[in-house]
């Protein structure tokens, strides 16, 4: 399944969910990075992060 890469706005057939990003309405999108932008941003995987940790994002979120 394709999914638009968080950092380089990119599709990739590849997505590596990363984190959730809080949503107005209740729940939250699931943030994906390709694997070359999770090696360049050093960001661990949510399936590697420790329990607890779901929904921390190490990265800036920003709004256009
Ligand atoms: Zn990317």
């Amino acid at each position: 399944m394709t999914k638009i890469c968080r950092e380089c706005d990119e599709p990739t057939i590849e997505p590596i969910p990363v984190g959730l990003e809080p949503t107005l309405s209740c729940g939250g999108r699931v943030i994906y990075l390709c694997p070359p932008c999770l090696l360049d941003l050093g960001i661990v995987p949510l399936s590697q992060q420790p329990k607890g940790s779901l929904g921390y994002v190490p990265i800036e979120v920003t709004t256009s």
